[in-house]
């Protein structure tokens, strides 16, 4: 054991050459051929997946072929954000339009049982100054995030103007009247000067193409689409229709996390199908302290917005506002830099540093699992071996514990996965495991064909498609515009910007893209897009910083963060900015207050 093993951490000491062979095994184990094509679509034979179950109330209308200002797609936290930004910038005419029944986007279908954020509700739900909203906890559940959703679009009348059970099929720019043609599975083909999309980054959940998965013949839902006519119960758990059943649920993900529990409690009978298991920290959440709140001066959220986006991206606060889990390692890694004498370091003795620190915040995580599960051979097949950002770090203080319930059953599969599917059973190490339903808590498609997420193509000038232009990797200036499809605005996807706190991310978007609009209305220009050569040095910066992330990226264990473990196989322009949100948003903002929307043709 080398000297700086001992790193004082007030955790089990640990030697870093030890674990990072350990963290190879266990990588190297689990990268598959098939990579990212070993999941199934949800669309024909599985279409049945994607069925909304919560809709009350089917709409019926006659198709739209008016024509509005602004047409947004998408009314989770991005399209909503659009809409306030543009309201706030003075545009009145805009119309949502969501293919399902409400607002909310991820916490409209995410309803499972315990669905939660495990960000800070305070730095999570956007505009609580503006709303005058103060969450009821620390982290909010998906009830209060959905009706959370819901306030900002009454208070920024965004249910004035709104279709939704409504699906784009496809977008189409006409040159001849400048304007955008919007048509949908409901015929419409309405028009609009401006469009905004904001489809959401995870928002087509996936199943897992294991042989035999289309034979069962139980019960069988997404989490993200949750069946509580079957199992009885709400987002509060109580799954009461489950006791006399037997459950499997494949996956141990973020979403396994928060649903296992309530699995664990109702069901007869609980297998969980592990491949990898997931870094399970302490979650801590408490009721908001009213007086507190009383303390909070105007400007607050933003403020504490941006300290927790500058810690959580590697950088230096004076004071970590938030200090939970998510900013533990940053705390772990000031505790160690002061101790080397912080001052001079280089980014090499940092960046050995920062994994020094994740390592320590690791073994304790690893060391929960040992105080909690008392099984040993359980315990140590819920250990996660790899650096904590590898996959989205989880915040639970249930989950872990429902391992020590008789009837829950963890099924660990060594990194192999369930084997087969059959009519009645799911397969495992050579085992059959018979279940009266399955919970397929398998994520969400990412990394394939962006037509294939929005579910449309679109079609920019003389006819080009997107998927055309994107033939050689995806091309935009600042992640949000692109070259050949004017007033066309992306939020969320590739090039732009990424941080944990998503939302953040979305507001800073939405605000630019209002500024864009607004100033195409006050210069009177018809059009607005990128210039080829504005695109084409966007892309270069993007390729560039892509080669830091991947460092990182191909030593961890595999998931959608990293290509299912090949970083080096995906195209590098097909990435977020590299260099991170902070230094992403001040480009956003530096660029606006420059003021000569640089890299855009007016028209
Ligand atoms: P993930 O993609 O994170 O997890 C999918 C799970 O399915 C993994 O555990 C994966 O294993 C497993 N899996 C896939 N195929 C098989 C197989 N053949 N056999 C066994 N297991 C298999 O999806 P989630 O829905 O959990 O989370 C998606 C994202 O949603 C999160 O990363 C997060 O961004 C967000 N989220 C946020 C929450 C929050 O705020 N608290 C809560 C829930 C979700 P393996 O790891 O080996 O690939």
């Amino acid at each position: 054991m080398t000297d700086t093993t001992t790193a004082d951490t007030e955790t089990r000491a640990f030697d870093p050459d030890v674990l990072r062979e350990k963290y190879r095994r266990e990588r190297d184990k689990r990268v598959r051929e098939d990579g990212n094509s070993q999941y199934v679509r949800i669309a024909d034979r599985f279409a049945q997946f994607s069925e909304d179950p919560y809709v009350e109330t089917p709409i019926q209308r006659a198709p739209l072929t008016d024509e509005v200002e602004v047409l947004v797609i998408g009314g989770g936290f991005g399209g909503l954000l659009a809409g306030v930004r543009l309201r706030n910038a003075g545009v009145k005419q805009i119309r949502m339009l969501e293919s399902a029944a409400d607002f909310g986007g991820t916490w409209y279908w995410n309803r499972y049982p315990g669905a939660a954020c495990d960000i800070e509700s305070y730095v999570y739900l956007p505009l609580l100054e503006e709303t005058g909203y103060t969450p009821i906890e620390r982290y909010a559940r998906a009830p209060e995030i959905f009706e959370h959703s819901r306030r900002i679009a009454r208070q920024y009348n965004l249910y004035d103007d709104v279709c939704f059970q409504t699906s784009v099929t496809e977008l189409r720019w006409d040159d001849s009247i400048e304007r955008w043609v919007v048509h949908t599975n409901r015929g419409d083909a309405m028009k609009a000067r401006f469009v905004v999309m904001s489809n959401g980054p995870l928002n087509s959940p996936k199943l897992p193409g294991i042989p035999g998965i289309e034979t069962f013949k139980g019960h069988a839902f997404h989490t993200a689409r949750w069946d509580y006519a079957f199992t009885g119960g709400d987002v509060r758990g109580n799954l009461d229709r489950l006791s006399n059943k037997r459950v499997g649920v494949i996956g141990t993900g973020a979403t396994a996390v928060q649903c296992v529990p309530h699995l664990g409690a109702s069901a007869k009978a609980l297998y969980v199908f592990q491949r990898t298991p997931s870094a399970v920290n302490v979650r801590g959440d408490r009721p908001t302290d009213p007086e507190w709140v009383k303390t909070l001066a105007p400007g607050w959220q933003k403020r504490r917005m941006e300290n927790f986006n500058i810690l959580v991206s590697g950088g230096y606060q004076a004071e970590d506002l938030v200090s939970d889990g998510w900013t533990e390692a940053f705390r772990e890694l000031v505790h160690i830099a002061r101790k080397e004498g912080a001052e001079g370091l280089s980014p090499d003795k940092l960046a050995e540093l920062a994994e020094l620190a994740d390592f320590a915040t690791m073994e304790r995580i690893r060391g929960r699992v040992d105080q909690v599960v008392r099984d040993h051979e359980v315990a140590e097949a819920l250990k996660p071996w790899y650096r904590q950002f590898c996959k989205r770090p989880c915040f639970h203080d249930e989950y872990l514990e429902t391992f020590n319930r008789p009837n829950v059953t963890l099924v660990e599969t060594n990194g192999h996965g369930v084997e087969r599917i059959t009519e009645s059973a799911v397969i495992a190490n050579g085992q059959s495991f018979e279940v009266d339903c399955l919970v397929y808590a398998t994520g969400f498609e990412v990394g394939t064909k962006f037509t294939q997420r929005t579910g449309y193509e679109i079609y920019g000038r003389d006819g080009r498609s997107i998927t055309e232009a994107w033939a050689n990797g995806v091309r935009s200036l600042h992640g949000i515009m692109v070259n050949g499809f004017p007033n066309l605005y992306l939020l969320g996807g590739a090039q732009g910007g990424f941080t944990a706190n998503y939302p953040h991310n979305l507001d800073e978007q939405a605000t630019h893209v209002a500024y864009v609009i607004d100033q195409a209305q006050s210069r009177q220009a018809c059009t607005v897009e990128p210039t080829v050569e504005a695109e084409t040095a966007w892309v270069g910066q993007i390729i560039d910083k892509a080669r830091n992330a991947e460092k990182f990226l191909k030593e961890c264990t595999p998931g959608y963060y990293n290509n299912e473990g090949r970083p080096e196989e995906a195209n590098r322009q097909n990435t977020t900015y590299g260099g991170g949100s902070v230094e992403y948003f001040y480009i956003l903002t530096a660029w606006r207050d420059q003021g000569d929307l640089a890299g855009l043709a007016l028209k």
